[in-house]
């Protein structure tokens, strides 16, 4: 035999070899070195890392689609914190707390783990917020801006109507519509999307305001809640009302939404001053007067306190990531009236300005405003509902003002309904209008 002849023999025998072994068509990666090899038609493979990478890109792809996220880029948490500090007064820690919740969560949704990862093994949990707080100081206004930072579906329920199944309410198929159209009921885009979950509190099994159309014990609506917690693919019928056989249902995958819950756990307080006082490590005087004058002592909440409040131990374990807000403060509480973006009395500046009239608020008007909202003791929620009040009258009378290029709101506008002051076009001196 030539050894022209041998050389092609033995190539030709190496090349039969390796079409033998089986390796990824992708990565190139032999069965030993690969958990998985799936085989496909005319000797094509890939490998489990492989799928796993492409699954990655399609998630990464679908997310540049739907428009998610900067343009499908996931901003960090620090972006994020800065972001919420333009919409919300305070409550720096839960807003960190969500910045980073937030970021991890979707961090796990788009999976990019580095082709040799090291801890593939690891498989990260879902992180579900719950947000400890009095009412109005910003919980709900946290979740919502949230969802606009990051350009996801956003919906919100209220735990006090949601059913167990068969009762009459709202069932949790219901929660997942209105995300659902708010998605414009693209299931992938609701898939990724915020639910917030007010009044959770109120589903415990101790809580008094539990509805008579509720089991005894109160954990149904709680299992109700888990199934949707952890994940379950849920078939929704997009015009809403009971599912029957004829409807088309859209199919929800509840696994990568986040949803973060929010209550005032009243009475949680002394369940965990309870725990603070008979537990001997950590206890300091910085706790005790925490005890004694009450304040923030949420901020020291356990998963045990939870129990003890009267969750079932899977809910606890389905919600992870806890962070307590404050009440408000009378700085913060003007600030809110301020600063934010879309602040209340920036949105009225913005009407008067539309009129052609400047308008203004005193110091002490913005402080009687506060005092006033106080007293209702439903945190920021009241100085809406008072702002309104004082901004009717004037706001039904401005537009027939003939020359008035001014307003300041006083205290005695707030307090007394008296006349703001108005300031007439090339009037140097101010004058009232009666
Ligand atoms: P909660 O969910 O805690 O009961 P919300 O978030 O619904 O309270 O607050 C009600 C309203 O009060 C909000 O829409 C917002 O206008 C205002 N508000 C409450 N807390 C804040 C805050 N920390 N910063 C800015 N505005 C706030």
């Amino acid at each position: 035999m030539s050894k022209e002849k041998q050389k092609n023999n033995l190539e030709n025998a190496i090349n039969q070899l390796k079409a033998n072994i089986k390796k990824c068509s992708f990565c190139g990666r032999t069965p030993k070195e690969v958990s998985h090899l799936l085989e496909g038609p005319n000797n094509v493979f890939i490998c489990d890392s492989c799928v796993k990478i492409s699954q990655d890109i399609i998630k990464q792809e679908t997310i540049q689609k739907l428009g998610l996220f900067n343009n499908g880029e996931l901003p960090k948490p620090s972006f994020i914190k800065s972001e919420l500090d333009k919409y919300v007064v305070g409550q720096e820690y839960a807003k960190t707390v969500l910045s980073v919740a937030v970021y991890n969560h979707y961090k796990r949704v788009q999976g990019l783990a580095p082709k040799d990862d090291p801890y593939k093994d690891v498989e990260l949990e879902k992180s579900n917020v719950l947000l400890l707080g009095p009412t109005g100081v910003g919980k709900t206004l946290l979740a919502r801006t949230l969802a606009k930072i990051l350009k996801v579906p956003f919906a919100i329920a209220d735990a006090t109507t949601i059913t167990e199944a068969g009762y009459v309410g709202d069932d949790v198929e219901t929660v997942l519509l209105h995300l659902l159209r708010n998605a414009d009921y693209k299931a992938e885009s609701a898939e990724l999307g915020i639910i917030y979950i007010d009044e959770i509190d109120k589903i415990s099994r101790k809580s008094e305001n539990r509805s008579i159309t509720r089991d005894v014990s109160g954990e149904g609506v709680q299992q109700a809640l888990l199934k949707i917690l952890e994940g379950t693919i849920s078939g929704v019928p997009p015009k809403g009302g009971r599912k029957h056989p004829e409807q088309n249902l859209i199919y929800i995958n509840t696994q990568n939404i986040l949803f973060i819950c929010g209550g005032a756990f009243e009475g949680l307080e002394k369940i965990i001053a309870q725990r603070l006082r008979t537990s001997t490590i950590g206890f300091t005087a910085q706790i005790e007067e925490a005890i004694t004058e009450d304040l923030d002592l949420l901020k020291n909440a356990e998963p045990e306190d939870l129990l003890k409040f009267g969750f079932i131990p899977e809910i606890i374990g389905r919600l992870p990531v806890l962070a307590a807000l404050e009440e408000l403060t009378d700085e913060a509480m003007k600030d809110i009236l301020v600063k934010p973006k879309n602040a209340l009395i920036r949105q009225y500046k913005k009407l008067f300005s539309l009129e052609g009239i400047g308008l203004d608020f005193e110091d002490e008007a913005i402080s009687a405003i506060v005092e006033k909202a106080k007293k209702r003791k439903t945190g920021a929620r009241g100085l809406r509902s008072i702002i309104e009040e004082i901004m009717l009258p004037i706001m039904y009378k401005i537009p027939d003002l003939q020359g008035v290029s001014h307003c300041l709101i006083t205290a005695g506008v707030v307090n007394n309904s008296e006349e703001p002051i108005y300031t007439r076009i090339k009037e140097e001196n101010q004058a009232k209008i009666a």
